[in-house]
C-alpha cells in the first residue's frame, strides 16, 4: 500500500505494510527516523562544505532528500542516490519531485540503479557514506572504505544485532571476526566489535577510521567514522583492539591483550578483540545536542533528545563497561536500590568518574572497582 509520510522537512511516500521485511517493494522504516536525525545533525556540525555524499542503498531516498531539504545549500557538492531495485529508483524520483527537487536543474543529485557496491566502485570517491542495509553491512565495507576521502566520514547501520550482541555466538565469529558476550553488556561490547570489524578492513588501506558518535537501540547499531590515512595512524587505530574480561562473581571489567585473566580465584569471561578507544567525540555531541535543543522541528523528539543527552554524558568516561546497579544489588543480597544520582555522587567523592549509559538505563559506567562500587551500595543501603 502506497502512503505519504512527513519525516522530518520533507515529504516522502513510502509502501508500507503492517510488518516491516525485505518483502516489501521498497523499504521503509519508521523506526528508524532517529538515526535519519541523527545523519542530518552530525552533517551540519561538520566545519566542511561542499561534500560529495554517496547513499548507495537509498530505497525511498528519504535520508538523501533530508540531507539536501535540511542542510544548508554549501554544505552539499553532490549527492549519488543509488538503489538496486528499479522500483526504489522510480520512487526515488517521485520523491524528488514531491519535495521540489527538480534533476533537470539541481546538478547536485544524479540516481542510478546499481549494485551498491558498484555505485561506489564506480565513483571517485566520497566525503560521506551511508551504509544502511537491512541486516549485515559485512558486503559493502570494502567498497565504501576504498572510496572514501581523507577527512571522509563513514556511517554505518547494522540490523543484526542478535550476531553482534551474542545470541549468536558463530555468527558472530564468522561476522565479526571476534568473540561477543551475553550478559547486559553485550550491546556495549557488539558496537565494539562491530567497529573493529570496519577498522581492520579499513586498515588494508592503510586508513585509520575513528569513531565520532556510535549508539545502540533496539533495533539497530550506528557508528560514523571519521578516515585518516597512513600506516602509522592505521596502527594506532589496531592497537585499540583487545579483549574485554568479565568477572562472573564480582562483576569487575578490564581490558587486555590477554583473554586469559583470573578474578576472585577464577578465569574470567572473556568477549574481543573489539575497540576500546572512545565512542564518542564529546564536543560534537554536545554541539549536536545543542542544534537539537535549539531547533523547533526536535520539540516533540523526544527519543531524540534522550538518546543525545545520555551519550553526550556517557562521553565524559571513556571506560569500556558498566555496572548494572540492580544486578550488583541483587547478588549482593542487598535490600534497597540506592537512587542513582546517590550513587553517583559517592563515586565522585571517591575521585572516580560516574555517569549513566544509554547501553542499559539501570547501569552506570565509571572507572571505580566493582569491590569499591559494592562498597558504596552496602553503605547507601
Ligand atoms: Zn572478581
Amino acid at each position: 500500500m502506497e502512503k505519504m509520510i512527513k519525516e522530518g522537512k520533507i515529504f516522502c511516500k513510502i509502501y508500507s505494510d503492517k510488518k516491516i521485511s525485505r518483502e516489501l517493494p521498497v523499504f521503509y522504516n519508521p523506526a528508524m527516523k532517529t538515526n535519519r536525525d541523527v545523519t542530518v545533525e552530525l552533517l551540519r556540525v561538520q566545519k566542511r562544505n561542499n561534500l560529495q555524499i554517496a547513499d548507495v542503498l537509498a530505497a525511498s531516498g528519504i535520508r538523501s532528500i533530508r540531507m539536501i531539504k535540511e542542510l544548508p545549500a554549501k554544505k552539499i557538492k553532490t549527492v549519488l542516490i543509488n538503489d538496486c531495485s528499479e522500483n526504489a529508483v522510480k520512487l526515488i524520483k517521485e520523491n524528488l519531485k514531491i519535495n521540489k527537487l527538480n534533476l533537470g536543474k539541481n546538478n547536485k543529485i544524479t540516481i542510478s540503479c546499481n549494485d551498491a557496491n558498484k555505485a561506489l566502485l564506480d565513483g571517485n570517491g566520497f566525503d560521506y557514506i551511508d551504509i544502511d542495509p537491512f541486516g549485515s553491512p559485512n558486503p559493502f565495507i570494502d567498497s565504501a572504505v576504498k572510496r572514501l576521502a581523507r577527512d571522509g566520514i563513514l556511517a554505518v547501520t547494522a540490523t543484526d544485532t542478535s550476531a553482534l550482541a551474542g545470541t549468536f555466538e558463530n555468527a558472530c565469529r564468522r561476522k565479526y571476526w571476534a568473540k561477543p558476550m551475553r550478559n547486559e553488556l553485550m550491546h556495549e561490547i557488539g558496537i565494539r566489535i562491530l567497529i573493529r570489524k570496519v577498522q581492520l578492513i579499513a586498515s588494508q588501506y592503510e586508513k585509520a577510521l575513528t569513531p565520532l558518535l556510535s549508539y545502540s537501540t533496539q533495533h539497530y547499531m550506528r557508528v560514523f567514522f571519521v578516515c585518516e590515512k597512513g600506516k602509522e595512524k592505521a596502527d594506532a587505530i589496531n592497537n585499540l583492539h583487545k579483549y574485554v574480561l568479565y568477572c562472573t562473581n564480582c562483576m569487575q571489567i578490564q581490558t587486555d591483550n590477554l583473554n586469559k585473566i583470573e578474578c576472585c580465584n577464577k578465569q574470567m569471561q572473556y568477549a574481543g578483540p573489539c575497540w576500546v578507544g572512545e565512542l564518542n567525540q564529546k564536543k560534537m555531541v554536545q554541539h549536536i545536542l545543542d542544534n537539537v535543543m535549539r531547533n523547533k522541528m526536535y520539540k516533540e523528539e523526544k527519543e531524540l533528545q534522550k538518546l543525545l543527552q545520555a551519550i553526550k554524558e556517557e562521553s565524559c568516561v571513556s571506560t569500556v563497561g558498566f555496572y548494572d546497579i540492580h544486578m550488583l544489588v541483587k547478588r549482593n543480597n542487598l535490600k534497597n536500590i540506592p537512587k542513582f544520582d546517590f550513587i553517583i555522587k559517592a563515586c565522585k567523592q571517591r575521585g572516580f568518574d560516574a555517569v549513566r549509559t544509554h547501553f542499559d538505563e539501570y547501569a552506570i559506567k565509571s572507572n571505580i572497582s566493582a569491590k569499591m562500587l559494592i562498597s558504596i551500595l552496602k553503605e547507601l543501603n
